[in-house]
């Protein structure tokens, strides 16, 4: 078995930061999945996510596809060390 080529991706991962972002539950009755609505970018302790956004948005659920309206009030911050897909949009 050939040793694994170490990529630079592969290095790149393994240093990763954490990346923050906002995200919402889906209002679909039965449907709670969580939605990545925005990307903040690197981690870097922001407490006051809420005033990055709107008032109020609306957000069309990556699972059952519905569009509900939002208020920033129902959004909460999340840290993930994956950074968004190429094709990620930001709500806003
Ligand atoms: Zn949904």
């Amino acid at each position: 078995m050939r040793p694994q080529k170490k990529t630079s991706q592969s290095v790149l991962i393994r240093g990763a930061m954490e990346h923050l972002y906002l995200v919402v539950n889906c209002k679909t009755p039965g449907c709670t999945a969580g939605c990545v609505i925005k990307h903040l970018g690197p981690y870097a302790g922001q407490s006051e996510v809420q005033k990055m956004a709107p008032e109020w948005f609306e957000f069309r659920g990556g699972e059952c596809k519905k569009l509900h309206l939002y208020s920033r009030t129902e959004i909460y911050p999340m840290r993930n060390r994956k950074a968004p897909p190429p094709e990620f949009e930001n709500a806003f």
